[in-house]
């Protein structure tokens, strides 16, 4: 029976969440604040912790990032509003997931199964793979099918922070802070260049992209 815990100080979310889950067949543990949810997750080892983003005494962000030090769950966030999805996504928070609220029960059940089913090695591998395309993190180095790909330090920091987040949309903003840094005072449409250069490389059909879809007005997608 995979153990999961639920942190959420919202008394009525909390418990919903935690007969919910106990009916799908989890054992489930759940705690009111971040000092109390990090006690419990040092104690019960969940396979999965499902994190309120905004929690009294530790907040779930930081909480998030001890986890992922010190254990090494799946991590799914649930966030109430949409500006803190770029936070929760960030490379440095951790999570593998996120929902926003209101979502409905058996959204945040597929999301739960969906990170069970990522195996511990999994999330740490420094290989990342998508059809014919992998990516070696550690190496630097990216290859389709067996050809190398000859790209430059940036798309390779895109494409690696585009498929660590495959099927989340990465806004502009996003992209620009975590690929060029906060302190990028360029063009923003560097994105969009870059991601011109990159589909020439990775898709079939650059002018008709299979994976790196756009998503007007927001951003840009891995699939
Ligand atoms: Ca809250």
């Amino acid at each position: 029976m995979a153990r999961i815990l639920v942190v959420e100080d919202e008394r009525l979310l909390r418990e919903l969440l935690v007969s919910h889950l106990q009916l799908e067949g989890y054992d489930v543990r759940s705690a009111a604040d971040g000092e109390q949810g990090l006690a419990e997750a040092r104690e019960f080892e969940p396979e999965v912790c499902v994190l309120d983003v905004m929690l009294p005494r530790l907040d779930g962000l930081s909480l998030c990032r001890i986890l992922r030090r010190e254990l090494d769950p799946g991590i799914i966030m649930l966030t109430a509003r949409a500006s803190e999805i770029d936070r929760v996504i960030g490379l440095d928070s951790g999570a593998d997931d996120y929902v926003v609220k209101p979502f409905s029960l058996p959204e945040l059940t597929a999301r739960v199964r969906a990170a069970l089913r990522r195996a511990p090695s999994q999330r740490t591998q420094p290989v990342l793979q998508s059809g014919d395309l992998k990516v070696d993190l550690t190496a630097h180095r990216a290859w389709r099918d067996a050809h190398e790909l000859r790209l430059t330090h940036k798309e390779f920091e895109l494409l690696a922070l585009l498929m660590r987040n495959r099927g989340a949309v990465l806004t502009r903003d996003l992209l620009l802070s975590q690929v060029w840094g906060d302190d990028f005072e360029g063009d923003p449409r560097t994105i969009d260049v870059h991601v011109r250069w990159l589909r020439e490389k990775i898709e079939e059909d650059p002018s008709r992209p299979l994976r790196l879809q756009t998503v007007r007005g927001v951003g840009y997608r891995f699939d």
